[in-house]
């Protein structure tokens, strides 16, 4: 292109992140530049001291800049609840509902026999390990509705056999504010499975 190679290279990083094209990549960039005092300079430095100090949680795999992560570190969340998820985006998405106050164990995928992921992957020995050793009275199975986290719950489930923890798992159905005619049949068949006393 025309403009110096530094300024490319980071077009380039930038343009691999989700959500980026080359395009917007380059007018993320010409934006920063712009921005250097409010923008440029403190984002490099966001992500310098992330850089430096990430790392996973040696308990549940969540994102930290800690020895543990912060739900892990937090006494009043130990209420015997572990609730499973595939993904940190998961854990996120649990958090901002707030309904949970229990604690987490991320995965980090789903088993797949075509890649090659098996159960020692996604840390599904430690999870066991965790239900004795915390005194563990409820796994709540949050895998996505698709064929491989579905798998990998009965999976879940099998291994935690004769613990004497209870297993759940989230409801599936119809979203707050969802209209019947907008969902796909796969929901509604769902919704009307998991159905409850009105
Ligand atoms: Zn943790």
């Amino acid at each position: 292109m025309n403009s110096p190679r530094e300024i490319e290279t980071l077009i380039d990083m930038m343009a691999r992140l989700p959500g980026l094209g080359p395009r917007s990549a380059r007018r993320a960039v010409l934006h920063l530049i712009r921005k250097r005092a409010v923008l440029l300079a403190p984002l490099a430095e966001a992500l310098r001291r992330v850089a430096e100090t990430v790392r996973e949680c040696p308990r549940c795999g969540n994102v930290t800049t800690a020895d543990l992560c912060e739900i892990c570190a937090d006494d009043r969340r130990a209420n015997g609840e572990i609730c499973v998820v595939e993904d940190v985006a998961d854990l996120w998405a649990m958090e901002r509902g707030g309904a949970f106050k229990g604690r987490y164990h991320v995965l980090g995928g789903t088993l797949s026999a075509l890649d090659a992921v098996g159960p020692a992957d996604l840390r599904i020995p430690d999870l066991v390990a965790r239900v004795r050793d915390e005194g563990i009275s409820e796994v709540i199975l949050a895998l996505n509705a698709t064929v491989d986290g579905q798998t990998t719950a009965h999976y879940i489930a099998e291994e935690l056999t004769g613990t004497g923890v209870a297993i759940t798992s989230l409801a599936q159905g119809v979203p707050i504010g969802g209209q019947l005619d907008y969902l796909d049949d796969g929901t509604i068949s769902a919704a009307l499975r998991a159905r409850k006393g009105f």
